[in-house]
């Protein structure tokens, strides 16, 4: 195959795919002088909540303010402990600190979802909530999780930053728990020009506090009730995600139509160890936020694909989230260390055309020949 350029993300072209409709949208809001809490948020948040299947979403600030907030409402505060994956993004951790509460980590499973048997392992007597990410656009195995919280009378606190639109048993990621959090960072599978996320909740008095607490705990009259935060969804980043969710099944199914891709390119690959594919598994439904493999040799595999113009990254830097020492974590998880030497991530996204993809296989496979 002659040589080809795909990079890991490629920001520009997110914008050139609609870009005469991302600047029409912006001249005709910012001519409206709308930019905090008016009619395209309100209509992003009523259109998310469709999407979803849900009764309420509150647009956020990013994912890691939805993830603060979300545990303000189910009730996490100061001496609480919360059982954390260990194969997170920081932002979760972050979020059990910042409302004064202790993460605790557990380890992962060979597909970088939470393991249920570690979770229930590091339970203690503060334990109060489970908090699992739904990575790289796959649910936890959320039967197993959700009969632990309910024997030892624990909250489920989903960080589902990662996994929009996917689903556990028909039930969607970000509905397992009071109150689940997404973020619109501009390269998650739905994803704005900056900084956004949002809050979904089924309870009205949960999206009540929530958007309370998203605009320095004034109520709708202007009274303030309590302290909040500035956590809005910038108007204008509204507008745009109105735009893309418009699109967002199609998103989907292309990134679902790359993974069946790769699985069947690289199955055979004994050096390997791939997510499972779209249609494995009767329960989920996947989104594939991340295509993240465990290559034997991983390094020397992304120096190979960097030659050939392939791009690749390490979630987290390489750092399970217990490995950054300085944030001295109690952890037991001995899975994400091995896994820590062997994870990498195949450029996924949807603008990926077939011969990228294909591209890609021809040099994963030429590395180990
Ligand atoms: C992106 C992400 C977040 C936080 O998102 P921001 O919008 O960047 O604050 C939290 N958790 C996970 C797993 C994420 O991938």
């Amino acid at each position: 195959m002659t040589e080809r350029n795909v990079p890991f993300f490629n920001y520009p072209a997110l914008f050139a795919e609609r870009g005469d409709e991302y600047v029409d949208t912006l001249r005709e809001v910012m001519a409206r002088g709308a930019y905090i809490m008016q009619k395209d948020l309100i209509q992003f948040e009523e259109e998310l909540a469709d999407f979803l299947g849900a009764k309420h979403v509150i647009g956020v600030a990013d994912g890691t303010v939805a993830l603060t907030m979300s545990l303000k409402a189910s009730g996490i505060g100061a001496g609480d402990e919360v059982i954390v994956s260990s194969h997170t993004f920081v932002a979760t951790a972050a979020a059990v600190h910042h409302v004064g509460a202790i993460p605790v980590i557990c380890d992962c499973l060979p597909d970088s979802m939470m393991d249920p048997a570690s979770a229930a392992s590091m339970i203690s007597e503060k334990t109060r909530a489970i908090m699992p990410t739904q990575l790289n656009g796959r649910t936890s195995d959320m039967n197993a999780i959700g009969a632990i919280a309910k024997e030892h009378g624990l909250k489920i606190v989903e960080d589902s930053c990662q996994a929009l639109g996917a689903s556990f048993g028909g039930t969607k990621a970000g509905l397992f728990g009071l109150a689940g959090s997404y973020s619109f960072f501009p390269a998650k599978t739905l994803g704005c020009f900056g900084d956004g996320g949002a809050i979904v909740t089924n309870s009205d008095d949960a999206a009540a506090a929530i958007r309370q607490m998203r605009d320095h705990g004034r109520g709708a009259d202007g009274k303030v009730r309590a302290f909040g935060h500035n956590g809005r969804l910038d108007n204008i980043q509204a507008a745009i995600l109105r735009l893309k969710l418009a699109r967002y099944d199609d998103a989907i199914a292309r990134r679902r139509a790359i993974a069946s891709r790769y699985q069947a390119g690289l199955h055979d690959v004994a050096q390997l160890l791939l997510p499972p594919a779209p249609d494995s598994d009767n329960l989920r439904f996947d989104i594939f936020q991340n295509y993240e493999i465990q290559a034997e040799n991983r390094d020397g595999l992304r120096e190979q694909l960097a030659a050939k113009n392939v791009g690749t990254i390490i979630q987290w830097g390489g750092w399970m989230l217990h490995q950054f020492d300085d944030l001295g974590l109690r952890a037991h998880a001995p899975y994400a260390e091995e896994m820590s030497k062997r994870y990498m991530m195949l450029p996924m996204h949807h603008m990926l055309a077939d011969d990228d993809v294909d591209y890609v296989i021809e040099q994963v496979r030429a590395f180990y020949a």
